[in-house]
């Protein structure tokens, strides 16, 4: 039994051996460089949570079958045998101690891919079952759900219909609506599990009179945080096959970094011809309005001190950076950087699905003390971040550390600043409401 998890797990390295992962497995100049820009180290300064350290762990096992010197002499090398103790640690530095985050890939001399390797490793341990069951079990769910979709479709159109009586109350708008499966319309917007991710973008979209329709499918993609392309896939298909169907221009993704990036950054490549329409972030699209002046906002709405927590899916490794900038001054009055920021943020710590996995509260909040210390240098009342996984953990870091911020999503500050006559007096009021609230 032992012999085939191993036996699955190399195959697995062996089948992923392309250009990118054979030259990060073979180059690392072993400067170091790369440990004061992870998270992981700033939190815990230890010789094991240097990204390279933990990348040698990966390169050790693949110098063992695949350097000619390794194998005969592994203890000059340093190749590792894999066995199911070694895959137990692999998995255990792939899923708990990178974010995947890449802030160590930009500050690297020589462009080290240690996520890549990361994700390689993640890869191996979902196929040879080390992954965290949660996230297969999300990621499964949210396939079986595209194979048969009239299982939920009349509940979901039931509780859409339930939301529009709550957007025409905020918007006072009594025709707004929330289109499902609407043809021709020019946007597809894929909002994540809640209201809270459909009714702010709602509002905006029928505030302005854009032509668009509700995703029946939820953005988020577990497979990915699997590192198995696969299950990824599968899960992008059903949105992209909607689209097709739908005829839309575009697909627009809610504030989900991760989501964002699958689908504008992986989801061309794997889908080829199919893939023909464009994929933007509601934040990108919302900036487009204030710019083109089709959205008038109101910064005085927003007075409260408020900063950007750059998600690392979205900014660094998606590009969508500025455009969080243009929304924040135009929707409030008081917005101001944390240090470092854009590219150069630091990851929140709860990235890449560790927020999904309740074990790991302690580790999340070890990893985010950095970001926990931005935050209290910086001194805003609020924090602003176009990331459910991102909100998630500055929560919980707030709780943690005592920071006594509010953490609020780059959309409920645009609709708070459009002064919707039904819109909830405070950001406070309008977290709590159910315009926020999951349902
Ligand atoms: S990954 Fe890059 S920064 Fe880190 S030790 Fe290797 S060469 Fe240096
Ligand atoms: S990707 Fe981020 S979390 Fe992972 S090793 Fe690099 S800096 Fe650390």
């Amino acid at each position: 039994m032992e012999k085939s998890k191993i036996e699955t797990a190399l195959n697995i390295l062996n089948k992923q051996l392309n250009q990118p992962l054979v030259a990060a497995l073979e180059v690392c100049a072993r400067c170091g460089i790369c440990a004061e820009a992870c998270h992981y180290y700033q939190a815990e300064p230890t010789p094991e949570n240097v990204p390279a350290a933990r990348a040698e762990e990966l390169r050790k096992v693949y110098r063992q079958g695949n350097d000619f010197l390794s194998r005969l002499f592994p203890a000059w090398t340093g190749a590792t045998q894999l066995t199911e103790t070694k895959l137990t640690e692999l998995a255990d530095l792939a899923f708990n101690k990178c974010t995947l985050c890449y802030r160590c890939t930009i500050n690297c001399p020589l462009g080290v891919d240690t996520p890549l390797l990361m994700t390689a490793l993640r890869a191996m341990s979902t196929a040879s079952g080390h992954a965290p069951e949660i996230l297969e079990m999300l990621a499964d769910a949210a396939i079986e759900k595209g194979r048969d979709t009239s299982i939920y479709l009349d509940f979901f159109k039931e509780s859409i219909q339930d939301m529009e009586a709550e957007l025409r109350s905020l918007t006072g708008n009594p025709n707004a609506s929330i289109p499902v499966q609407k043809q021709g319309a020019k946007i597809l917007y894929v909002a994540l599990a809640g209201a809270h991710t459909i009714l702010p973008a709602a509002a905006v979209f029928e505030t302005i009179g854009e032509s668009w329709t509700l995703s029946i499918f939820e953005a988020a993609n577990y497979g990915l945080f699997l590192g198995d392309a696969s299950r990824a896939k599968e899960i992008a298909k059903r949105i992209v096959d909607e689209a097709n169907e739908l005829g839309v221009e575009e697909i627009v993704i809610s504030e989900c970094g991760h989501a964002y990036y699958a689908m504008r950054w992986l989801a061309p490549n794997w889908f080829g011809d199919a893939f023909n329409f464009r994929v933007r972030s509601i934040v990108e699209v919302i900036a487009e309005y204030i710019q083109d002046a089709r959205l008038q906002l109101d910064p005085s709405a927003n007075p409260e001190t408020i900063t950007y927590h750059d998600s690392c899916n979205l900014g660094r490794k998606g590009g969508v950076i500025e455009e969080s900038r243009l929304i924040l001054q135009a929707a409030a009055s008081n917005f101001y950087e944390m240090t470092p920021n854009r590219e150069e943020a630091y990851c929140c710590g709860g990235g890449a699905g560790l927020v999904a996995v309740p074990e790991t509260y302690d580790l999340r909040m070890l990893a985010g003390k950095p970001k926990a210390d931005q935050v209290k240098r910086c001194g805003a009342q609020m924090v602003a971040a176009a990331c459910e996984n991102c909100r998630l953990q500055l929560g919980d870091l707030s709780g943690h550390y005592g920071l006594g911020v509010g953490v609020v999503s780059l959309v409920d500050v645009v609709v708070k600043a459009m002064r919707l006559p039904g819109a909830p007096e405070s950001i406070e009021e309008q977290m709590t409401s159910k315009v926020h609230l999951k349902v």
